[in-house]
């Protein structure tokens, strides 16, 4: 049967009163492919970008699987970085929302280890963590593994990249009573491979369409910032709509700390991002990025890797990306989970060669505009 409603997939109640309170209708195409068989505990490998609702596609069943009566660490779920290990542990307790006894622990580096051996402490059912700071707690023996019956690894392809592939390996070596294994990944890269094949049995191999719904829809813009220079650019993209969350990608993280004073100094409510914050600095505007308490968020790829931030309604480019994947990366921030978003490159002196090369490339349709008079965008008609 072709799975296309909640209702069809036969969720507890405590599920289903969450997923009604975040206000999802129906479950995004990844979901209704992964449910169904992680519900069997079998093996998957599915091919699914960011932003197309991965969490709850792995979330849901693992969910339906734990027994809150038992202290056994049930599930791990394995994450690149620690942001996308804190967003998914809030995504699940969210999930989780009506189930308060469910205990979900997420380990990573950055805070102090001894913090982290306490909450294991407390016996979580899940865990999510990031491979070395896991491999650290292992070592000191704060837990053990062979109670885990799911290993999740989310964001496979990033995290091998990364250099995990061996840290995976030792991990996955140490989850003795394994049921299954789910890879979510965005490519499916030979490493990804290389661990299925290894780990993996018989696994389901799911392939997320590049459909209409979950294909994010962005209107791309580019703009010549050699009449107007870029920060009086970003200025009037602010005043263009009354944007809630807007991401500014600049590529160091002097221009980052700069651009966010500018903006501070025109009234703006901006605040920035970027590798030499302090991590709880960086937790807590993001937090109030996500909250919408925040408009506008100034970063560098680095600092925004792998975060999901619902509802951001712009992302402006402020130097052009250094690699054109950055770019795809960039404008992925938006036009999220079938809503349409808007995106701007700014384009300066020189950059004219790299940015054709990055509209060929990456295949976008990437317009030019410029401000008239009146400094309203209008569309730059190319010879
Ligand atoms: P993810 O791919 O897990 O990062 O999810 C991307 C965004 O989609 C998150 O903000 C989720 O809260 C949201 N989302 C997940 N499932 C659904 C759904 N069934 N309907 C609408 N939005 C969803």
């Amino acid at each position: 049967m072709d799975i296309q409603t909640f209702e069809q997939m036969q969720l507890p109640e405590f599920i289903m009163k969450a997923v009604a309170d975040m206000g999802f209708e129906k479950p995004t195409p990844v979901q209704t492919l992964t449910v169904p068989p992680l519900m069997e505990r079998k093996d998957i490998i599915a091919k699914a970008p960011t932003g197309s609702g991965k969490t709850f596609a792995f979330g849901i069943p693992i969910l339906c699987h734990i027994d809150t009566a038992s202290k056994d660490i049930q599930v791990l779920i394995l994450g690149p970085t620690r942001e996308l290990v804190l967003q998914i542990s809030d995504e699940l307790r969210a999930l989780a929302k009506y189930k308060p006894e469910l205990r979900i622990t997420p380990l990573y580096g950055g805070q102090p280890i001894e913090k982290q051996q306490n909450a294991l402490k407390k016996k979580p059912h899940i865990i999510v963590a990031t491979p070395g700071r896991l491999l650290d707690l292992l070592h000191r023996r704060s837990l053990k593994l062979d109670t885990i019956e799911t290993v999740v690894l989310d964001e496979a392809d990033r995290m091998l990249d990364m250099g995990f592939l061996p840290d995976v390996s030792k991990i996955l070596e140490r989850v003795k009573n394994r049921k299954n294994l789910a890879m979510l990944s965005a490519t499916i890269s030979r490493e990804v491979m290389d661990i299925s094949w290894v780990y993996q049995r018989d696994p389901v191999e799911l392939t997320v369409p590049e459909d209409k719904e979950n294909k994010p829809q962005i209107a791309q813009y580019w703009l010549s910032c050699l009449a107007v220079p870029k920060n009086e650019a970003t200025l009037r993209i602010l005043r263009l709509a009354e944007f809630e969350r807007v991401i500014i990608f600049c590529n160091t993280k002097s221009m980052v700390r700069r651009l966010a004073e500018i903006l501070q100094h025109k009234g703006i409510n901006a605040d920035c991002i970027h590798g030499d914050n302090t991590q709880s600095l960086r937790e807590k505007v993001l937090r109030r990025f996500r909250s919408g308490d925040l408009q506008v968020l100034v970063a560098t790829d680095v600092a925004a890797r792998g975060l999901d931030i619902p509802n951001v309604d712009c992302v402006i480019n402020y130097d052009l990306p250094p690699e054109n994947e950055y770019y795809v990366h960039r404008i992925g921030r938006t036009g999220r989970a079938g809503r349409t978003g808007m995106s701007f490159l700014f384009v300066g002196y020189m950059d004219d060669v790299r940015l054709k090369d990055l509209i060929r490339r990456t295949h976008n349709d990437v317009i030019p505009v410029y401000f008239d008079e009146n400094c309203n965008l209008v569309q730059d008609v190319e010879e």
